[in-house]
């Protein structure tokens, strides 16, 4: 499933698309969502164009996509990098943004330091939904590691 948002989709199209890729009802994307059921039926319907903290928060987590993708079709900035969130565990500073060459595809190190990028949960695997997020929203786990846990990890 490409989970990237098209060029000119509205977030109503958006959400729409990805929940019936997910084979969820609307009733079913709102309880997961944790948001009411008229409120999903706006967004779908155009009616509302700018998500609230906790819409966007349960949605992005409810359609498995990145917050940044939600962000991108509310204000209707189309996604330049058709890959999915990778960083780099060392250099990157949560909260900020990503260097281009850690999201191009084919970046598989970072180019900085050669440490492998990342793009999921170090401890549970889990896609990385949110840069603004420091620690993984499902086990806790802090996103950047130090120079300590890294060198533990390659000597092991
Ligand atoms: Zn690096
Ligand atoms: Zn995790």
């Amino acid at each position: 499933m490409d989970n990237t948002p098209q060029s000119q989709e509205s977030l109503a199209e958006y959400v729409k698309r990805i929940r019936t890729a997910l084979g969820l009802s609307q009733t079913e994307l709102a309880n997961k969502a944790g948001i009411h059921i008229q409120s999903l039926g706006k967004i779908e319907r155009g009616l509302t164009t700018k998500l609230n903290t906790k819409s966007h928060r349960g949605l992005a987590i409810a359609l498995q996509v990145p917050s940044e993708y939600l962000d991108a079709v509310s204000r209707g900035i189309p996604i330049n990098c058709a890959d999915r969130l990778k960083f780099c565990p060392h250099c990157w500073t949560p909260g900020t943004t990503l260097e281009d060459f850690w999201l191009s595809p084919r970046s598989l190190f970072c180019f900085l330091c050669g440490t492998a990028l990342r793009d999921s949960c170090a401890n549970c695997h889990e896609p990385i939904t949110s840069l603004k997020f420091r620690f993984c929203p499902y086990c806790g786990t802090p996103y950047k590691e130090s120079f300590d846990s890294l060198a533990s990890t390659k000597t092991q």
